[in-house]
């Protein structure tokens, strides 16, 4: 063999390089350096971790020769296994949402995979679910694999052994935040264990779209009403044991749109031919930078490359149709309709009484009302909370209110767009608002029917008593 080759393209997965920003968070105390994990072979950080997953599979028997390996996958693990698969000899199949960009779907099937696509817009537990059907497959075909990226500890074990260490090498220890978007979470659970353990100090930091339920879970430990968004490969719907929110600093939000237009800068303004969720990963560094003010060596990783979004995040047309470009304002944001209701937000604090709450609820004609600890949201009571806990006998209305707030809401921010509001509130009663983790409004579907029938001419209502 020649002395410079490698034995195989799995010998070139990681080694990719640490660059930093110079123009994207320019004027910020801090240093904003990014992991190039798209230059990976296959495309993506998931190379790092298939492979050891697959090495793990094969060494504990699970996966043998001339067998198929299966996976619910949005691309890059789909990459990342075929592409192993290819050299090793193993058939794929691999099942992906709906949602996904058509480059990722003909990519897979390029490597060699069969693609089976799934609606994007159904539970994780409902039989159509990519998730569900990838476990079905998996049961039904012989001398497979299921490599359950979402269940399978050696995803994170992945990066714990190679893009940790190499975080680590890149930056002799120098370093003072770690910055990742959370899918499975593994990327983030493995590099920030490796990280944390070499140097406790380390700070970690998720980032996650509006529309997912990681965000409220790390803030107030509820798990509430996901909506969908655009961006792909951030972000979830349930919790999967591969994320582990005890190991996060803090967790940042961004939406769609900071997602797509700091991806293009990345390629426009700093020559990285990376993706939308790099873009996401650098547009949460960013405002974590603003937010912390300090001068400190701050690290993101960048999962994927701009290729796979030729179509979406880097056609001005899909951008333009999505209302994520220029002049178009589509139906406004959150905080247009927040500034016609001009109403306080009416909420409870957790250490008031069952009794005060529901006077509360009465003066103001609500039927559900937030509860607050402190300045953090603590959760929903609702009139059905209050019925339950009534009806269940032995309680009193002097107890605190705390217990009796749920999860039944969905979170959004004043930039969120009106657009999935109206989505979500199909399936959540109510949308609470939050700038930079504190509650500054409520929206509800009257008032959104309200702002809607306004925008389009309708006159505003007179009647002072405010809407359930
Ligand atoms: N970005 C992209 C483009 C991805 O495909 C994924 C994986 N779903 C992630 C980020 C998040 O990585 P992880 O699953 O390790 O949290």
């Amino acid at each position: 063999m020649l002395k410079g080759a490698r034995a195989n393209i799995l010998e070139a997965i990681g080694h990719t390089p640490l660059v930093k920003l110079n123009r994207l968070g320019h004027g910020l105390p801090a240093a904003i350096y990014v992991k190039c994990e798209y230059l990976n072979p296959g495309g993506s950080m998931k190379d790092r971790m298939t492979l050891h997953l697959v090495n793990q599979a094969e060494a504990r028997g699970e996966l043998s020769p001339g067998g198929t390996i299966i996976e619910a996958t949005s691309g890059n693990t789909g990459a990342g296994l075929a592409m192993i698969a290819a050299v090793r000899g193993y058939h794929c199949v691999f099942v992906m949402p709906d949602k996904m960009s058509t480059e990722k779907i003909a990519s897979l099937r390029a490597w060699g995979a069969r693609v089976v696509v799934c609606p994007t817009a159904v539970e994780p537990e409902d039989p159509r679910s990519y998730y569900s059907v990838a476990k079905r497959l998996a049961e039904q075909t012989s001398n497979s694999f299921y490599a359950n990226q979402y269940h399978n500890q050696d995803n994170p074990g992945g990066h714990y052994r190679s893009t940790g260490p190499e975080i680590w090498e890149d930056t002799n220890g120098e370093i003072d935040v770690f910055v990742a978007g959370m899918g499975t979470g593994g990327t983030m659970a493995g590099v920030g264990r490796y990280l944390k353990e070499r140097k406790p100090s380390v700070k970690l930091v998720g980032v996650d779209p509006v529309g997912s339920l990681y965000y409220d879970y790390v803030k107030s430990a509820r798990l509430t009403k996901p909506f969908t968004y655009k961006v792909e490969g951030i972000g979830e719907d349930f919790l999967p044991s591969t994320f582990d929110p005890k190991l996060l600093d803090d967790i940042v939000r961004v939406n769609d749109e900071e997602c797509f237009l700091t991806a293009r800068d990345l390629v426009r303004m700093e020559g990285l031919y990376a993706g939308g969720s790099s873009g996401a990963a650098v547009a949460g560094a960013i405002k974590y930078a603003r937010q912390s003010g300090k001068a400190e060596n701050i690290v993101v990783l960048l999962p994927d490359g701009a290729a796979k979004y030729l179509s979406k995040v880097f056609n001005d047309e899909w951008l333009r149709e999505n209302g994520f470009l220029g002049d178009v304002h589509g139906l406004g944001f959150v905080s247009d309709v927040l500034e016609l209701r001009q109403r306080p937000v009416i909420s409870a604090r957790a250490t008031d009484r069952v009794r005060d709450v529901i006077g509360m609820m009465k003066d103001h004609g609500i039927s559900q009302m937030p509860v607050l600890q402190g300045n953090e949201l603590l959760g929903l009571v609702t009139e059905v909370a209050l019925l339950r806990y009534l009806a269940s006998g032995d309680h009193s209305l002097s107890s605190t209110v705390a217990a009796l707030a749920e999860g039944d809401y969905a979170t959004v921010t004043p930039e969120t767009r009106v657009e999935l509001v109206q989505g979500l509130l199909v399936d959540a009663r109510i949308a609470l608002v939050l700038d930079k983790g504190e509650l500054v409004g409520v929206v509800t579907k009257i008032d959104l029917i309200e702002y809607l029938a306004k925008k389009y001419g309708a006159p505003s209502r007179t009647s002072k008593s405010p809407p359930k």
